[in-house]
């Protein structure tokens, strides 16, 4: 499928945030133009993004110039000069950009860019540090919440559910947990099904509620 206008981005401040956001846009097959102020990191991802420009963002004549409006959205990964962060959200508003994400680096660092215009404001650090202590406490091999108290994560099977069919261990009765997929050793990922037998080792990925989901990844 060929990228259409419309699902280009521009990805602001080639920092880690910001390449890795570039990088796996490029790899779904976008289009990406990425700006930065600095020289060398600009001939740094000169080859790897679909157009790279140095530029100050915080103007909103240059990103005018640039053509910044024409692209559907726009992701900003300034981080550490807040500053030039929230003036860049700004510039992007003033020119009318209409899709407007924001990497915050504090929850007051959110909430301003938020007041500013952004439109969605993400905190990889503190999203990151949540999943880490999920991972660090528990047998969870993966854990990811969504906004409303929803997760799914990667976690060992049971010592209960082994050596039964999922329909014969009752987990969802039980524990409000429902197993959609399963990887044994050496296998892919595949669908749970009620006739599915649980083999030790075997690895599930359970959904439900944040707190059912942590009790479950729990057991022994
Ligand atoms: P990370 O922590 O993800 O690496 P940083 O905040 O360190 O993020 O990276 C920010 C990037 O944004 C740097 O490459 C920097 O050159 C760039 N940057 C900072 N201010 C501006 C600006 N006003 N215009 C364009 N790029 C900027």
């Amino acid at each position: 499928k060929s990228p259409i206008r419309g699902d280009s981005v521009v990805v602001i401040g080639l920092g880690r945030f910001g390449t890795a956001v570039a990088e796996s846009l490029i790899r779904l097959g976008h289009e990406v133009l990425g700006i930065d102020e600095n020289a060398e990191t600009v001939q740094r991802w000169s080859d790897r993004l679909t157009h790279v420009v140095q530029a100050d963002s915080t103007s909103s004549e240059a990103l005018r110039q640039l053509g910044v409006k024409d692209f559907g959205r726009a992701v900003v990964g300034i981080g550490s000069d807040i500053e030039a962060s929230v003036l860049t959200v700004l510039a992007l508003e003033e020119v009318g950009v209409t899709d407007i994400w924001a990497k915050a680096t504090s929850a007051k660092h959110g909430s301003i860019l938020e007041r500013t215009g952004a439109h969605h404001v993400v905190y990889p650090e503190a999203a990151m540090g949540e999943r880490v202590a999920h991972l660090v406490t528990g047998k969870m091999m993966d854990f990811l919440e969504f906004d409303d108290g929803f997760a799914i994560a990667k976690t060992g099977a049971p010592r209960e559910a082994i050596g039964k069919t999922l329909s014969e261990s009752e987990l969802r009765t039980k524990y409000g947990v429902t197993v959609v997929g399963l990887k044994r050793t050496r296998n892919d990922f595949t669908y749970a099904k009620a006739d599915t037998i649980v083999e030790g080792g075997d690895i599930l990925i359970v959904s439900g509620t944040t707190e059912r989901v942590e009790k479950f990844a729990a057991l022994p």
